[in-house]
């Protein structure tokens, strides 16, 4: 699942322009031999790659700098982003840490080990919850022992594992980069994980030190989406109920009405925090981003902003700088 607006022009033009710049430009001996004998399709980098390294991250402080994989950022006290730049959905996951323990809400791709990275952060013992059960945000859960899970039936079902939605994550295009020594691409899924204690809104995980996080439930991307709040710092982690990109709101399990009264509780609390810290793509944004979200979602589905159709019967609305991407036509805004 890619945060990636796709289409097959992404895949196939880059293609042409790397021909077109290898046969006019007058080539070295060396370029020559390079561009020609190595030039198989999935060694050109997709379009999404070249992109990066995205220019926000310039300003965060890295740790752990020779991971192949994962890179790691410290966002702020205690606070660790772990991102994953070499796969299309650049997913983050963040490692809170405590006096007494650390939090990692979510566990990545699973491409890599996170736990490794995890201890190397951290001595104290590491408890897991997710912002949702989508895979991309699950793949490392079976490498811990202490997991929270909402209690909600589509946690549940995802517990189970699944191969489905992993492969798709390899699909061409989709990495960036060389994969991990020793990942086989055939046999990635996502693995079962078990729920040690089913949790609901408003549960309080105490780190120790005065740090707690709090449970907000945020139904609307999926049943199980919640975000964390930490109050004493001002920090929101919000999963993928808001993330700089496009906001995946299209998937059978995704409830719009549901998703606007969430981001609405969320507005509210926008004067008490610092950062908000989104899933995908760049670990911070402003909190004044969150009543602009609400009224983003209110625009789109009152049929005021104008819907760039895509591929697979998804339409991609943008408007104040927030993107969303939905079923196309009128079904898929209600
Ligand atoms: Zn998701």
């Amino acid at each position: 699942m890619s945060r990636k607006v796709r289409n097959s022009l992404s895949v196939i033009l880059p293609l042409f322009i790397f021909l077109f710049s290898a046969i006019s430009v007058f080539p070295s001996p060396s370029a020559l031999s390079t561009s020609f004998s190595s030039a198989a399709p999935q060694t050109i980098p997709p379009d999404w790659c070249k992109a990066l390294p995205r220019p926000e991250y310039k300003s965060f402080e890295r740790v752990l700098p020779n991971d192949p994989w994962f890179e790691v950022y410290k966002v702020a006290d205690g606070t660790f982003a772990i991102y994953e730049p070499h796969q299309a959905e650049e997913v983050i996951s963040y490692l809170i840490v405590g006096h007494k323990q650390a939090l990692l809400f979510d566990t990545g791709m699973g491409i890599a080990n996170i736990h490794k990275v995890v201890t190397q952060l951290t001595s104290r013992p590491v408890v897991v919850l997710n912002s949702h059960t989508h895979n991309d945000h699950v793949g490392g859960n079976s490498l811990f022992t202490f997991i929270y899970g909402m209690d909600t039936d589509f946690t549940r079902q995802n517990a189970k594992g699944s191969r489905d939605d992993a492969q798709e994550e390899l699909a061409t295009g989709m990495i960036c980069g060389d994969l991990p020594k020793g990942f086989d691409p055939k046999t990635y899924a996502t693995k079962p994980w078990h729920v040690s204690l089913f949790v609901k809104n408003g549960f309080k995980i105490n780190l120790g030190g005065g740090r707690v996080l709090e449970i907000i439930s945020t139904p609307g991307h999926t049943p199980d989406a919640i975000c964390l709040i930490d109050r004493e710092n001002g920090l929101l982690f919000t999963g993928d109920t808001y993330y700089p990109g496009p906001i995946w709101l299209f998937r059978p399990e995704t409830d719009l009405d549901a998703y606007v009264a969430s981001v609405k509780r969320l507005a509210a609390l926008a004067p008490q925090l610092k950062l908000v810290l989104g899933a995908h793509n760049v670990p911070v944004a402003d909190p004044a981003i969150l009543p602009r979200l609400v009224s983003a979602i209110e625009s789109v589905r009152s049929g005021k902003v104008e819907a760039k159709p895509l591929d697979g019967g998804k339409a991609l609305y943008t408007t104040d700088g927030i993107s969303f991407l939905l079923r196309a036509g009128p079904a898929g805004l209600k």
